[in-house]
């Protein structure tokens, strides 16, 4: 994994803390193979890169965040999201101390764009519907918006990034997440 910040240097060591506990959370997730697993995504960190707080780009295998965003706290950013997200929507997968720090949005979102990665890879518009986008953990992976009429995309994202969290969801979204993760091990046999 390439990770490029475009930030000043106190805030590059926000954002590079962040997506090191990000990692090594998913790293726990993959048994320790989460390295091989992403050994080739770009994350890329800085301003005017998307107009959301992180985007994923499938076709370059890249990620691209916001910096101002995601130096947020994940506090900071469910207060902002509120009617998009219920409050503890976010903040309920981490203690209220590490919620209130700066860069905290970085770790939980840098989570849920790897689900998008990870989900999408084969190209096959069914790998779009693993999940129903009821299971989602959270108001935003259940309520349609501008951008999706249907969320069952990000329903996955979220309930993956509660999982890597190891927080509990609902029994069909444990399957869906546990079925990822072993065909991306399977990749790598
Ligand atoms: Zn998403």
């Amino acid at each position: 994994m390439h990770i490029e910040i475009d930030a000043n240097p106190e805030e590059t060591l926000i954002l590079k803390n962040a997506c090191q506990k990000a990692f090594e959370r998913l790293d726990r997730l993959f048994g320790g193979r989460f390295a091989d697993i992403s050994r080739d995504l770009r994350i890329q960190i800085g301003d005017g890169l998307t107009e959301s707080g992180g985007q994923t780009v499938l076709s370059e295998n890249k990620i691209l965040f916001d910096r101002q965003k995601m130096l947020l706290s994940l506090a900071e950013a469910e207060k902002q999201l509120a009617g998009v997200l219920d409050p503890g929507d976010w903040t309920g997968v981490m203690s209220a101390k590490d919620a209130a720090r700066s860069g905290s949005c970085m770790e939980y979102n840098f989570i849920h764009e790897i689900a998008h990665i990870l989900a999408q890879t084969d190209g096959d518009e069914a790998s779009y519907h693993r999940i129903d986008s009821s299971e989602s953990p959270t108001r935003y992976g259940r309520q349609p918006d501008k951008f999706s009429r249907k969320k069952d995309h990000e329903a996955l994202a979220e309930g993956f990034t509660y999982i890597t969290f190891g927080r509990p969801v609902g029994k069909p979204m444990q399957a869906a997440i546990d079925q990822l993760v072993q065909e991306h091990l399977r990749s790598l046999a």
